[in-house]
């Protein structure tokens, strides 16, 4: 009977070059052996599969085996090597710190350490989830790490290297493991794949690889979930339909109605992604992807770095890229980024991704801060009154000749409007026209020098009546900036909060 093997382990690295992605470490690593500089304990960071104990289990097998060869890889022939792939080596104990992390555990561990060895070599502890043992487990072990006995080794491995003592992480060599890049994920699932006898195209492979984040691991078993359930050629739809994400179209096609005007769009993409039971928080992670991904083609070119994508893909980017300015995207980023944690905590998660896509596809229509202020400027001049004779020509002159470098980032440029007016923006949609006066003068960019600690010890300005007959384009346009501003003025006060 053939015992079916959870592809995760099927596949496990059993040598230094099948690693992936850490190369140097592995290279650190052999380094000691052949000089034969080696620590007493060494720890291995990194998040959650990435290789920490595949590669603590590889360095015991290499300094165990019997037939190394001359690249210093172990032989996985000998009798030491498989001992340690089958997890029933006496002189190589896994402990998983998560489950013994008392200090009776520990002490057990300090009585067999002077025990001989049973091939004469090393004595090598690999406790995983180090971090996880108790306090007073923690100082049991730092006594035999202080002291330990010359052929025994310590290979720690945790996911939260900052909840380790800062005693046991100074007798250590430290390594910290790379999270994989998708395009090593990439690779090995396609090897996966041929293996298994099964097609599978590559935009399937980069769906699995990202939901993975960078972990090996899961990508693994992500990648085993789908093989279980098909063995014929597998496509991007089909993954998406196994577990449970989105393909790229629907962003592209969100792209594509914005720049259309189509806001009723934004329901339709929210029933599709309910419908199929997606999850709405990972949806707008991917979303989030999607724009960073935009915004760095916008500004860099196709070509652009930290981007694990296929020609084709940074083609299609690029034309969805082009429907946008830096300005538009930088702000749909910052919507996603409120959004993501407001709809992890939302009652009603649908209509609050339907309010989040509507945001997303009205960006168009959306008068950047920086012209509306322009905008209301003019307009204030119109109406007659307003600034004191020396601000205007100071403000005409910000607007001509902007700020170096600013180019990208105009709207970040508004200054933090004041305190006070949070209450009377947020309470009061329709201001009165001593608030227009007010909130107007909070809008326009004020000269550096002059200080203005409160809006009642602000500089008299003389008011001047409105001429009705402007007032409602007056206030039309203040709505606007209303409107605008107050998502900066939330978003600044939550900062100094
Ligand atoms: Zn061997």
């Amino acid at each position: 009977m053939t015992e079916y093997q959870v592809l995760a382990r099927k596949y496990r690295p059993q040598t230094f070059k099948d690693v992936l992605g850490q190369d140097a470490i592995v290279a650190t690593l052999k380094n000691a052996i052949k000089s034969n500089r080696l620590h007493h304990a060494y720890l291995f960071s990194g998040s959650r599969g990435t290789g920490k104990t595949t590669l603590a289990r590889i360095f015991a097998k290499a300094l165990n085996c019997q037939n190394p060869t001359a690249d210093l890889e172990p032989c996985n022939q000998c009798a030491s090597c498989r001992e340690i792939t089958l997890g029933n080596s006496l002189d190589v104990i896994e402990i998983d710190g998560a489950s013994n992390r008392g200090i009776e555990d520990i002490r057990q561990i300090n009585e067999t350490v002077g025990y001989a060895t049973s091939s004469g070599k090393y004595k090598i502890y690999i406790i995983d989830e180090v971090h996880m043992l108790t306090k007073e487990a923690f100082n049991a072990l730092l006594k035999t790490l202080e002291e330990p006995p010359e052929k025994v080794k310590f290979f720690f491995a945790t996911t939260e290297v900052h909840k380790v003592l800062p005693t046991i992480l100074s007798r250590c060599q430290r390594f910290n493991l790379n999270r994989i890049s998708s395009e090593l994920i990439v690779q090995k699932l396609k090897m996966i794949a041929e293996q298994a006898g099964v097609e599978a195209d590559e935009e399937a492979l980069r769906l699995v690889a990202n939901m993975a984040d960078g972990g090996l691991r899961d990508a693994e078993s992500l990648f085993d979930q789908v093989l279980a359930f098909t063995n014929q050629k597998i496509d991007a739809e089909t993954i998406a339909s196994i577990l449970g994400v989105m393909t790229k179209d629907i962003f592209f096609s969100l792209d594509a109605s914005a720049k259309a005007g189509d806001i009723a769009q934004g329901f339709v993409i929210a029933d599709r992604v309910f419908s199929n039971g997606k999850d709405i928080v990972h949806f707008v992670q991917d979303l989030t992807e999607h724009y960073r991904t935009l915004l760095l083609i916008r500004l860099s070119g196709k070509d652009a770095p930290f981007l694990a994508l296929s020609v084709a893909d940074r083609t299609a980017y690029e034309a969805s890229a082009k429907l946008y300015t830096p300005e538009q995207l930088l702000t749909i980023l910052d919507f996603l980024i409120e959004a993501e944690q407001q709809i992890r905590f939302s009652p009603s998660q649908r209509i609050a991704l339907e309010a989040l896509l509507m945001r997303i596809l009205r960006i168009h229509q959306r008068i950047p801060v920086d012209v509306l202020v322009k905008r209301l400027a003019e307009l204030e001049q119109q109406v007659g009154g307003g600034y004191p004779s020396d601000a205007a020509p100071q403000l005409e002159k910000k607007n001509l000749t902007p700020p170096p470098n600013s180019s990208q980032v105009t709207v970040k440029e508004t200054p933090p409007p004041q305190p006070l007016k949070k209450t009377s923006l947020t309470e009061d949609p329709t201001p009165t026209a001593a608030d227009l006066q007010v909130s107007l003068k909070k809008a326009v960019p004020q000269p550096p020098p002059t200080p203005k600690p409160t809006a009642s010890a602000a500089p008299a300005v003389p008011l001047t009546p409105i001429d009705p007959a402007k007032q409602s384009k007056y206030d039309t346009l203040l709505h606007f900036a209303a409107v605008e501003l107050e998502g900066k003025i939330q978003r600044k006060s939550s900062i100094n909060q």
